[in-house]
């Protein structure tokens, strides 16, 4: 499968992890648009927040555990820090594989843009 995500994931592209499991990997954008900009993403190939199904729900709640876990690293928590997943075009979501940025290390904006 043509994806770039998924290559990541699977080592075919060769990028240093934050953080791997069974179930994700965590790595930096290669576009930061914070001070910390990682993108959480999940092994398991699925498009958007909208096809998700049946156990995903529990894999995105380990998502959350590993943000929480890596604010804590990188030293966003104690001033806090943004988990944001785009989805579909309007959304923003421009790769097709499911992945959440955690953003920190500076002051966030609202409404988003
Ligand atoms: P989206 O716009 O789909 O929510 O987020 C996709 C993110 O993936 C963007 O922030 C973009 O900079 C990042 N990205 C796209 N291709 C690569 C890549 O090959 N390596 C890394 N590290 N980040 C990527």
């Amino acid at each position: 499968m043509d994806c770039i995500f998924c290559k990541i994931a699977n080592g075919t592209i060769k990028t240093e992890f934050l953080y791997e499991d069974e179930r994700v990997v965590a790595f930096r954008d290669i576009n930061p648009v914070a001070p910390v900009h990682v993108l959480i993403v999940p092994k398991k190939h699925i498009e958007s927040a909208l096809k998700l199904e049946g156990e995903d729900f529990n894999l995105i709640g380990h998502v959350f555990m590993v943000a929480k876990k890596l604010a804590n690293e990188l030293g966003i928590a104690k001033d806090g820090f943004r988990i944001v997943n785009n989805c579909n075009r309007a959304g923003g979501q421009t790769v097709m594989h499911i992945h959440f940025h955690l953003l920190g290390g500076r002051d966030m904006q609202w409404p988003p843009g």
